[in-house]
């Protein structure tokens, strides 16, 4: 079936989401054609939004629309630890477990040769200099269970270990090769509680 230009401008738009393919996408597409003219604003208005105003956490590189993220600026969080992940998608998972108490710190990926990504492109750096006269007891790695989350953790740790902090690695109840944010709440937990020092 042949659609108008618009519409078939909007289903290719819409097949950019992940886990939307082409039949996804076509009846999202007429979906949106039977709502309201204000809902189809609303809903296109908060991506926009989102888009804008979200922003990194100065501290931690976690999403946030101010300028430190709801984590940072909770004084009731435990400032002796903190959880070192890739993405801030990763920070949403952990927190949606409710059971971690510390803070965060985001790499914005891992340590990849084949991307090019090597250590001075992630902030491991920040990471360091926060170290730096802090009550940090422990630093939890929680990068992915895929080869270049290893690779960072290890990377990571090395740089660690000599400022007296104790470094941990999560445990591997998450399923190898994945990403830390499809991991359901109770295995997140497990792994989190099953952390061994590295
Ligand atoms: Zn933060």
């Amino acid at each position: 079936m042949v659609y108008p230009e618009s519409i078939a401008d909007l289903i290719t738009a819409l097949q950019k989401l992940p886990g939307i393919g082409p039949k996804t996408a076509q009846r999202l597409a007429l979906f949106i054609l039977t709502l309201p003219r204000e809902e189809v604003i609303k809903i296109a208005r908060a991506m926009v939004d989102a888009k804008e105003k979200t922003h990194y956490c100065c501290v931690c590189g976690n999403y946030t629309d101010g300028e430190k993220c709801s984590v940072c600026a909770d004084h009731r969080r435990d400032a002796s630890l903190i959880c070192v992940v890739q993405e801030a998608r990763d920070v949403l998972a952990m927190e949606r477990m409710r059971e971690y108490k510390g803070l965060y710190h985001v790499l914005g990926g891992a340590i990849s040769p084949i991307d090019g990504i090597g250590p001075e492109q992630l902030r491991i750096r920040e990471l360091l200099e926060r170290l730096q006269n802090s009550k940090v007891q422990e630093v939890i790695l929680a990068t992915n269970p895929t080869v270049e989350g290893e690779a960072t953790a290890l990377y990571v740790a090395r740089l660690i270990k000599p400022l007296g902090i104790t470094v941990t690695r999560i445990a591997h109840g998450l399923p190898v090769g994945g990403d830390l944010e499809y991991a359901d709440e109770v295995t997140l937990a497990r792994a989190l509680e099953g952390r061994r020092q590295l």
